[in-house]
């Protein structure tokens, strides 16, 4: 079994579905079938357990049964492996076009960012504006009430002579 050691580098798991027949590793737990997309076994499907190539030795177990018995073979082969390269190329650049789409609509967030700053900020100089308004009113109105009460203590004081 040469080609246990590899089949790690390139695999799909399989949706555990019940088309496939239980089968135990050797720690008993239920074996996944996994698709190997290695150069030798591309597509080729596989018993493997998930505590395969675990760090904690106690863990790992090195179950390997092969599902499909037979091996790839001939210009199927070949061409599996080149839908496998298309696939992941095709996949690199989903990959790629997914950040630079969240990367732009990150910076239309921003744009909306600085939008609503700019309207709270032109919302803050009408506030000003009318509160110098108010104020000058209020001005008026305390410098015409002091005027009006000079000109009633005057009089007050005119009528008592
Ligand atoms: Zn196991």
């Amino acid at each position: 079994m040469s080609e246990s050691v590899d089949f790690q580098s390139v695999q799909s798991e399989i949706s555990s579905s019940s088309n496939y027949n239980v089968v135990r590793c050797n720690c008993n737990r239920e074996a996944n079938v996994v698709r190997a997309w290695t150069p030798k076994n591309p597509g080729r499907r596989f018993y493997g357990c998930s505590g395969f190539g675990a760090r904690d030795k106690k863990k790992a177990c090195n179950f390997f049964r092969w599902y499909d018995l037979e091996k790839p073979h001939g210009w199927q082969h070949l061409a599996l492996l080149e839908a496998r390269d298309i696939i992941q190329e095709q996949k690199d650049e989903i990959a790629d076009l997914r950040t630079k789409v969240s990367s732009l609509t990150h910076s239309s967030e921003l744009e909306d960012k600085l939008k609503k700053k700019g309207e709270e900020c032109e919302a803050l100089k009408r506030e000003v504006v009318m509160l110098r308004e108010k104020s000058s009113v209020i001005r008026n109105v305390v410098v015409s009430s002091v005027g009006f009460g000079v000109l009633v203590g005057g009089i007050m004081v005119m009528s008592k002579w």
